[in-house]
């Protein structure tokens, strides 16, 4: 009996060939085991167990129609096949299914176990994380998502890959990396689930489940594969559901379920993959043999028992001697990247890829094969496409800023709205405008008429605030520097909140004639990382914030002060947060029979998020905090960007065109990072007039790029975006949503 197994790489994210062979060659001898492989760095090529080596050329160099009939004809002559590679069986399942000793599962079934949706988890007691397909959304949605998940995401391919993403640079930088990489913008994004990792290993063939195990994993690499595990029954809630899947999947070959068991005990299948798992060796010392439970299935020829050895495994590593006909290739070339492409993708999966988007008769299985150039562009509001269009262009120097009135306008009487909604309640709720964020005279002017505060960090704010029309006390001071720089007149501001026990401690003693209503103390709760604010569970900085707390003279209220930017931890994480505070102003008053009078709840608020999350739910905690805080008066909010970006775009020309075979590749403008210096941090809506001149349209992922006028390798304004076949040199592209950071930390360069 002659054996084919294909994938052999097996290192720290190894491929699945080894294993089979090792428990192949328990259950048969004296079977002749081929190993397949397309790259010579792949180590297991010199495992013992392997009769001989059946070495490829890379697959870029493969002549595919050759090779298919070459291994048909080694099924014809009575060979089995298995592959230990998701992408070379799903190629063998296009090009030879079906094939009885073919042992790898139908094409049909490949897409019915694709990611992210995985369709056949359906009848099992499972669910799929939630996720977002970057096919169809845009980055604004796709943005959206993280913040909606507090940014515990991953980035996928359907068939292979996987990158975690804590922020917008990782997630975009995955996303690009991954349609790079595979070709594909037929990504998606999905919401990490903390919890032990589990699988199902089994064994099938043409649809009767052989046999299947479950497996524990008890150590994990880096990568997150498995180093250990714990082999068990699969429980009988699994096992019948599982029986009828592979039956109509009519599977053939093995195949691995992973999944995570939350804190609640509740299991999420995250993959299926369409052959066995590289532990599958694992599962044999444990007393299930699958791959010979396959083997002889399709044979008819008995596999020798394997014993029980233990039910639980470990891996190690191994020193092994190096087959004389296969010495190590010289070293590769020394890569900047920490891990080597030749790593990363054992037996140089992508390449074959490559190969398979080429040939219109490999169905894929996979939705969108190419990127829609049209589809996931983010929608311009129309008070925003009004304000551009309104604003004469033609002439004027670039790259200029544009101030969109109509739509700053609408924003801060939405806010000044929201603020009177709670004028006839016991509560007043205040909103203070960020004046770091962005101090333009225009948005100064616009929070004064709206009856906002204004938020301040430095005196020369203050003098800022009081020059836009601000008394005094309508201004908040916050921030590590405030008394910078040194001011001689010490007048009477609305509220000041301290930063450190230090600061609370000088301005009790000399600054505590700036303080007018309100003093408070901003804080850090114990599940927050920050540099800011007094650290909470510190006992002895706990026990001085009291007595300090005690000393705060009874005309000036007390106040708790938390900042941190739910477009960066989260929503839902922020409400926690919010939840945490109010726990912590009750042991403060508690501690210090002081009441709180003023709670204020910071900025960082995207805009979408202040509207869609913060607004509905202004009330419901506002009522929660009511209740927590009994003399509690008035709750502050501070926005910044949620008010500002949406009101300034920066218009930029086209310098020069550059045209590839399917359309405009990469347009260079007259804007740069230095403009934009927050470019990369958030998407940014794109707008370029229609050819008509009329309408503003954003542009929608595709495979161009633009790229800014700095000769720095960094001044890249956006890649991966569709770029309008008709863009000529001269014509204007405007970036939305840049009246926040972008505007205020912009910086002169490259002017001479
Ligand atoms: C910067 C800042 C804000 C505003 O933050 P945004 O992210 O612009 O909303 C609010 N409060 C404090 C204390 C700040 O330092």
């Amino acid at each position: 009996m002659k054996i084919y197994i294909s994938g052999l790489y097996s290192g720290p994210n190894p491929s699945a060939g080894l294993g089979i062979a090792r428990a192949l060659r328990a259950a048969y001898p004296d079977a002749e085991l081929v190993g397949v492989d397309y790259s010579s760095r792949s180590s297991g090529l010199h495992w013992p167990d392997f009769d001989r080596i059946w070495l490829q050329r890379p697959w870029r160099e493969i002549d595919l129609d050759t090779y298919q009939d070459q291994i048909a004809t080694l099924l014809d002559a009575g060979a089995f096949w298995i592959s230990g590679l998701d992408i070379e069986a799903l190629w063998l399942a296009h090009c030879l299914h079906p094939n009885d000793r073919l042992l790898v599962p139908p094409v049909d079934a490949f897409a019915r176990t694709a990611k992210p949706s995985i369709e056949a988890h359906s009848s099992l007691p499972v669910d799929v994380p939630t996720f977002l397909s970057t096919a169809d959304r845009s980055d604004w949605d796709i943005y959206a998502f993280c913040r909606r998940h507090a940014w515990r995401i991953w980035v996928k391919g359907p068939y292979y890959d996987a990158i975690r993403g804590s922020n917008w640079p990782h997630v975009s930088g995955a996303v690009r990396h991954l349609s790079e990489t595979w070709g594909t913008g037929n990504l998606f994004v999905q919401v990490h689930v903390s919890g032990y990792e589990e699988s199902i290993a089994l064994s099938a063939y043409q649809g009767e489940l052989l046999d299947c195990i479950y497996m524990r994993k008890r150590e994990t690499t880096a990568e997150g594969k498995t180093w250990a595990g714990a082999v068990s029954e699969v429980p009988e809630g699994l096992l019948e559901p599982l029986r009828n899947i592979v039956a109509d999947l009519a599977w053939t070959g093995g195949a691995e379920l992973e999944m995570l068991r939350d804190a609640d005990g509740k299991l999420w299948m995250i993959d299926w993959n369409p052959r066995f798992p590289a532990w599958i060796y694992g599962a044999a010392i444990a007393g299930t043999n699958l791959p010979a439970r396959l083997v002889e299935r399709s044979s008819g020829l008995p596999a020798h028992p394997v014993p029980i050895m233990s039910p639980e495994f470990t891996r190690v590593v191994l020193e092994l001697p190096v087959r004389e006909e296969f010495p190590l290739p010289a070293p590769t070339e020394p890569q900047t990247d920490a891990l080597q492409p030749a790593f990363k993708y054992p037996s140089d999966m992508p390449s074959l890829m490559e190969q398979l988007r080429a040939r219109p008769d490999v169905a894929l299985g996979l939705p969108a094969e190419q990127f829609d150039e049209a589809a996931p562009a983010p929608a311009i509001p129309n008070v925003m496409s009004q304000d551009l269009t309104s604003i004469p262009l033609d002439g004027s120097e670039t790259p200029q800023w544009l101030f969109l009135g109509a739509t700053a306008r609408s924003l801060f009487a939405r806010a000044a709205d929201l603020q009177r909604q709670f004028q006839a309640t016991s509560i007043d709720v205040a909103f203070a405008y960020s004046i770091k964020t962005n101090p333009d005279e225009r948005l100064l002017q616009l929070a004064r008429d709206s009856g906002l505060l204004a938020e301040t960090i430095s005196q020369r704010e203050i003098q800022r605030a009081v020059a836009a029309g601000f008394a005094p006390e309508q201004i908040v001071m916050n921030g590590p520097g405030k008394w910078w720089p040194h001011s001689t007149s010490h007048t009477s501001l609305y509220a000041v909140f301290c930063d450190s026990i230090d600061e609370l401690r000088r301005v009790l003693t000399k600054e505590v004639k700036s303080i007018g209503s309100v003093l408070g103390i901003r804080v850090r709760p114990p599940q927050v990382k920050s540099r800011f604010g007094i650290p909470l569970d510190d006992y002895d900085i706990f026990q001085e914030l009291i007595c300090l707390v005690e000393q705060i003279p009874s005309e000036i209220s007390l106040g708790i002060h938390m900042h941190m930017a739910s477009s960066f931890i989260g929503v839902e994480t922020w409400w926690d947060l919010v939840e945490s505070v109010l726990e912590w102003s009750q042991a403060i008053e508690g501690a210090s029979g002081r009441s709180v009078e003023c709670l204020n709840l910071g900025g960082g608020w995207f805009p979408d998020d202040w509207e869609h999350s913060l607004s509905p739910r202004l009330s419901s905690v506002v009522t929660s905090a009511a209740s927590a805080l009994p003399d509690l008066r008035q709750v502050l909010l501070e926005p910044g960007k949620a008010l500002a970006q949406p009101t300034m775009a920066l218009a930029v020309r086209v310098l020069e065109v550059r045209a590839t075979d399917d359309g405009v590749g990469e347009i260079v403008v007259d804007g740069s990072i230095a403009e934009l210096p927050e470019i990369r941090n958030y998407p940014h809506r794109i707008a370029t007039l229609d050819p008509t001149g009329q309408e503003w349209h954003a542009l929608g992922r595709g495979s161009g790029r633009i790229l800014g006028r700095l000769c720095m390798e960094d001044d890249i304004l956006a890649s991966q975006v569709a770029i309008p076949e008709y863009t000529q040199p001269g014509d204007i592209v405007v970036f939305c949503d840049a009246g926040a950071y972008d505007r205020s930390m912009s910086y002169v360069f490259g002017q001479g």
